[in-house]
């Protein structure tokens, strides 16, 4: 079971993209728990500010440390309270500044039993409160999003679906494209004939030592054409 926490200013986009398919199950079935707070219930301004323009000038606004550590010492003392005591927490925050987020990464995030997210917004965060409370940066690609929460939800996802009993058969994923070390053979389902293109033979042939085989070569194919660099390693 992997408990994630997601600080946000937009909790209903992250509740809403979390909510469905094998991952709302996997939510309802209690093999994950994602809860999601927003950063704004924490501001300590009247009228709920959480940015303000950056020292030393500069376009845009930046989000301000205190809600953001108030957001998560409340995440804290709530877990304490309740009697939940992770022996393995990991705090992440999103951001075009930090190292790529791959297959690997989630695998090793999938070891945590408590996984807190800080979602950005605006021009970013104050850094005191990424130094004070952050392990880690994590970057999902070389581009800039308006805010954390696309990438929050991708992390979330991609961990949640190494997280045991999420997926039905653990081999859904073992034998995946970027799992196995290289792309996936073509997929084909009914009808077996489309547009007058026919199913491969081989895969109707019941043959099983002849499918695997003209998978394992398709799958090299593939990897070779669309992505030499993984064919390589
Ligand atoms: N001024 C920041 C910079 O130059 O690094 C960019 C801020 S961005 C417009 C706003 C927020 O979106 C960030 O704080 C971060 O949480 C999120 N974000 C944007 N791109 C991202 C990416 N590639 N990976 C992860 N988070 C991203």
């Amino acid at each position: 079971m992997v408990r994630f926490d997601i600080m946000t200013l937009f909790p209903d986009l992250v509740d809403y993209v979390l909510g469905e398919s094998i991952i709302g199950r996997a939510r309802k079935n209690g093999k994950i728990s994602v809860n999601t707070y927003n950063i704004r219930d924490f501001s300590e301004d009247r009228h709920r500010r959480v940015d303000d323009t950056p020292y030393g000038g500069g376009k845009g606004m930046l989000m301000m440390a205190p809600p953001i550590y108030n957001c998560y010492e409340s995440i804290i003392n709530e877990q304490r309270n309740s009697g939940y005591s992770p022996d393995k927490r990991r705090v992440i925050y999103m951001s075009p500044c930090g190292s790529l987020f791959n297959q690997k990464k989630a695998e090793e995030l999938s070891g945590y039993n408590n996984i807190i997210i800080l979602c950005g917004h605006y021009e970013g965060v104050d850094f005191r409160v990424i130094e004070e409370i952050v392990d880690e940066e994590i970057s999902i690609g070389d581009y800039v999003l308006t805010g954390g929460e696309i990438p929050a939800c991708i992390l979330t996802d991609c961990v949640s679906r190494l997280v045991p009993g999420v997926l039905s058969d653990p081999e859904c994923y073992e034998n995946e494209s970027i799992s196995s070390g290289m792309l996936e053979y073509p997929q084909y389902t009914r009808p077996y004939e489309f547009h007058g293109v026919k199913v491969p033979d081989v895969l109707i042939s019941g043959h099983h030592a002849n499918i695997e085989n003209w998978r394992r070569e398709s799958a090299r194919r593939i990897t070779r054409e669309k992505r030499p660099d993984l064919m390589e390693k």
